[in-house]
């Protein structure tokens, strides 16, 4: 591990330039605008999403107020939270929905008393929503398997043998993205699925639980694990790391949060996925900031469906597979984890 670490020289881990774009857009002077996250299992909502969300509307409207709330998992906790924003007066909800499916219901009730909603980072299945801010999800599947992949033949890891493939919260409509993206690459590269799991709440503690399982059943057929993100993959490390397997297989994930690019330069963790996720906050700041203003946003957008078919104005960011080989030119460069990410991550 020391040896890969020190892949990060002085100067790379020093050189990340601030990201200062400014915007002009000012909001209604002193709009409430509502942001719901959907668990605090998972580093990236409280760590990133939810301060980049709120320095952009700051920056926009300094008379705005954010009101935020965290649903930790639980979708009529997340539908009680919504309705209490819309109860104080909310002019926009920025909702990234526990439950995409029940969630409809948050997006019902929003439209009747005319607040828009942003769909954030996870789709929702409502007709109504004004508007989708993710990253390619399918992409963010395709390039962990593809990693993966690519590193057993790398490896000579011979055709047939078995990968594990830990998958997100059944309630999230990017798990089913990401899985989808993952199948259509490990399906046809001549490796076999063992056995697959759809995570409840993206609980690392249950991957974990389940990884345990599976390693007392197939034993050293493991040759990858296939994690959807970074909590899972440090799940399914530790029940691997627990059983005295040696050497790990190589194991994927998603979100370049800390704890998972210190495991990868530990040698623990194969690769991430890293998501831009302060242009991914800004946007939807943007947005929501215009839509207190009743402006209608001039961001590029494309069109998404949700599962009931309904069209969706949306913007998708583009994902990153990272291993250590680029560690540098992405968070380091993009000082994901602060000013001192460099510190932070050598
Ligand atoms: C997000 C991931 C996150 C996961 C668990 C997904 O919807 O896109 O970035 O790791 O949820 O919260």
């Amino acid at each position: 591990a020391a040896i890969v670490a020190t892949a990060l020289t002085l100067t790379a881990c020093s050189n990340g330039s601030g990201n200062s774009s400014t915007n002009n857009a000012s909001g209604a002077a002193n709009a409430k605008i509502g942001l719901l996250l959907p668990d605090s299992v998972t580093a990236r909502y409280e760590s990133a999403d939810k301060p980049f969300f709120e320095a952009k509307v700051k920056q926009l409207c300094s008379g705005c107020q954010v009101l935020y709330a965290n649903a930790d998992g639980d979708a009529s906790k997340q539908q009680q939270q919504a309705e209490s924003m819309l109860t104080q007066g909310v002019k926009v909800l920025v909702l990234d929905p526990f439950d995409g499916e029940a969630a409809a219901s948050i997006v019902g009730e929003a439209k009747a008393k005319n607040i828009p909603v942003i769909s954030y980072d996870r789709l929702i299945n409502s007709p109504d929503l004004n508007y989708y801010i993710s990253f390619d999800n399918e992409k963010v599947g395709q390039l962990q398997a593809q990693a993966l992949v690519a590193k057993l033949k790398k490896d000579n890891v011979p055709a047939g043998s078995g990968i594990l493939m830990v998958n997100g919260s059944p309630t999230d409509n990017n798990a089913t993205l990401f899985k989808k993206g993952a199948h259509s690459v490990i399906d046809s590269s001549g490796y076999k699925v063992l056995a697959e799991f759809d995570t409840p709440g993206w609980d690392p503690a249950k991957a974990q639980d389940w990884v345990s399982g599976q390693v007392s059943q197939f034993k050293d057929q493991i040759k990858a694990v296939y994690a959807a993100n970074d909590g899972t993959g440090g799940g399914a490390i530790a029940a691997m790391k627990a059983a005295n397997v040696s050497p790990l297989p190589p194991v994927t994930g998603q979100d370049a949060e800390l704890a998972g690019i210190q495991r990868i330069l530990a040698g623990d963790q194969y690769m991430t996925v890293y998501k831009a996720l302060q242009p991914e906050a800004e946007q939807a700041a943007t947005l929501a900031v215009a839509l207190t203003k009743g402006q209608k946003p001039s961001e590029q957008t494309t069109e998404v469906a949700t599962a009931g078919g309904a069209k969706i104005a949306s913007i998708l960011l583009n994902p990153v597979a990272v291993t250590t080989d680029n560690i540098e030119s992405t968070v380091v460069k993009d000082n994901f984890y602060g000013p001192d990410s460099a510190a932070k991550i050598c």
